[in-house]
């Protein structure tokens, strides 16, 4: 960790393999963990179905095979959407050994936001899960570009949709050559993201940046504390980079990972007594809840030794708590980034646990540097002074699909990513997040735009203008607010609109905060939302309560 000219630099770059294709290089290593028969790959936590690396390499290789077949080739766009399940992991690994851009859309949009986000990717594929089809079926056809369909699991809810299991064909691992790619600029995953501002924009992150952020957890992987951390738990969404990368990044360390397709409390506290589970991948919400749930009590939560943490901030004190309900827990390491940055831009160090610093999100990755400005000069700041966080390196995103001035926008004069977060570093060059200037709200760890709640609001006929905030929460982190000017002569209740919103709004975009009605919204000459102004009131609102 070297301090120059206020740049924060994570040290030497990591070398990642010439090939620079992604898929070549994790078929590689599911064949080397395939040399042990009995090697577990992945579980479903609820139904205990195990899968070994031998499994999965032959499944990928089949459907990869099979995929290629029916004309999937480099370059198309694949979209993905599932609950997390085996066949979606699979799939996934299979159409990028295809050269294929993989695209993952959440369970649970709504319409508008489904549209939105194909009209994005553009995706001539689609493979969902029959509960996700059963679903948004009638919504993916309205979308011309998809061509063809390919259900997961089930019967196919509709003629024209593709069973998985007639996909796959019979093809040996050893005789399998994944599709070579321009690894440098080829997409590899297409990820929703608003960035700094306005509607999700699709983050493309190439076959680099997912190898780079591979070889980071690899590295990490190879200290002698971190081979006994087997077996991870997770239940972040395989849609989001956080849950895709950090699975995949399991298979290619060789791991045990233990997932749900969802949080399930009582299931989780079973899974990490009955699995003996090392190493849990959680958000904020997940830890409020170890730190104040009783069940926690009736559990075995001696195998427990690491928790990460990312996607929202986390405070030292809660950090405390956690530590005391787990143990033989050495930390709770957390990562600092966004999907732009595919994924951890920093992280606690995981090889030395007494090194980290509750509360920080760590140092740079190797090869990424990392500054903090002010917001209004842009000089470059020193040691606990706070500004924007700008983020510089192998790790940062190729760049937003069809979008070149959000592309201009977001990156600076020097070419750092501007992350719209507000922090400060230290003298051993820790990065310490204090709050957002972007507009982003996050719920749970997903991301809430603004604009995607503020334009659905605007739909309803007796709302003038709207602004949307996130109110402090200590279980959910934010919860977006809205501040409404009803027309003139309407009337309009706040459960009205709620009602309204909740139906066209998937749930994490939904107005958990509520309604405030205010007379006017304010907006700076060039008629943008004032947003520190309404974020302030809801802090003095909460102060007089
Ligand atoms: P996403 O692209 O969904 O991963 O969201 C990225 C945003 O989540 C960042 O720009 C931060 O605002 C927030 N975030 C991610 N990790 C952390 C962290 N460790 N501490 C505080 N905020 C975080």
């Amino acid at each position: 960790m070297i301090i120059k000219n206020n740049v924060v630099h994570g040290g030497p770059t990591l070398s990642i393999p010439a090939h620079l294709s992604y898929g070549k290089f994790v078929i590689d290593k599911l064949i080397e963990h395939n040399a042990d028969e009995n090697k577990i790959a992945l579980v479903h936590g609820d139904v205990g179905e195990k899968t070994t690396y031998r499994e999965i390499l032959k499944y990928v290789v089949h459907t990869a095979s099979g995929l290629k077949k029916l004309g999937v080739k480099r370059g198309d766009i694949v979209a993905l959407c599932s609950e997390n399940r085996l066949e979606f992991i699979v799939t996934a690994l299979a159409a990028i050994c295809c050269g294929a851009t993989i695209t993952t859309l959440s369970t649970q949009y709504t319409k508008d936001e489904n549209k939105h986000v194909l009209t994005i990717s553009k995706p001539s594929l689609l493979i969902a899960s029959e509960e996700v089809l059963k679903q948004n079926f009638s919504i993916y056809k309205e979308v011309t570009y998809i061509k063809k369909f390919i259900q997961m699991n089930g019967k196919p809810i509709d003629n024209g949709i593709i069973a998985y299991k007639n996909v796959c064909a019979q093809v040996d691992a050893f005789d399998f050559e994944p599709e070579e790619v321009q690894g440098a600029t080829d997409t590899l995953f297409l990820l929703y993201s608003s960035g700094t501002t306005g509607l999700p924009k699709g983050v493309m992150l190439t076959h680099v940046n997912a190898l780079y952020a591979a070889a980071n957890s690899l590295r990490e992987s190879l200290a002698p504390e971190s081979q006994s951390r087997s077996c991870h738990l997770t239940v972040v969404p395989w849609y989001h980079a956080y849950g895709l990368m950090t699975t995949i990044n399991n298979f290619i360390i060789g791991r045990m990972t233990v997932y749900f397709p969802g949080f399930y409390p009582e299931k989780y506290l079973k899974a990490i007594e009955k699995y003996k589970v090392n190493v849990l991948l959680t958000v904020p919400p997940m830890i409020v809840f170890l730190t104040k749930s009783s069940l926690i009590e009736k559990y075995d939560m001696s195998s427990v030794t690491l928790v990460w943490c990312g996607a929202a901030p986390l405070s030292a004190d809660t950090i405390r708590d956690v530590m005391k309900r787990l143990p033989n827990c050495k930390g709770v390491l957390q990562a600092y980034g966004m999907t732009e940055t595919s994924t951890s831009a920093t992280r606690d160090p995981e090889r030395d646990t007494t090194k980290h610093k509750p509360g920080s999100g760590g140092t740079p990755l190797p090869g990424v540097r990392v500054k903090v400005v002010d917001v209004e000069t842009r000089k470059k700041l020193g040691p606990f002074e706070t500004g924007e966080i700008c983020i510089k390196g192998p790790v940062v995103m190729k760049g937003y699909i069809g979008d070149k001035a959000a592309d201009r926008d977001i990156m600076d004069e020097e070419g750092f990513l501007k992350t719209g977060d507000v922090g400060y570093y230290d003298h051993d060059g820790y990065f310490f997040i204090v709050e957002r200037i972007k507009e982003l709200i996050k719920y749970k760890g997903h991301q809430v735009p603004p604009a995607t709640v503020e334009s659905v609001i605007l739909q309803h006929g007796s709302v003038a203008e709207c602004g949307v905030v996130g109110a402090p929460d200590e279980w959910a982190g934010e919860l977006p607010t809205a501040f409404v000017v009803i027309k003139p002569g309407h009337q309009l209740t706040e459960r009205e609109l709620l009602d309204f919103t909740a139906s066209r709004l998937s749930p994490a975009n939904r107005l958990h905060g509520g309604v405030i009605f205010v007379k006017e919204i304010p907006k700076n000459p060039s008629g943008k939302i004032m947003r520190r102004i309404l974020k302030q009131r809801l802090q003095d609102k909460r102060k007089s309560k």
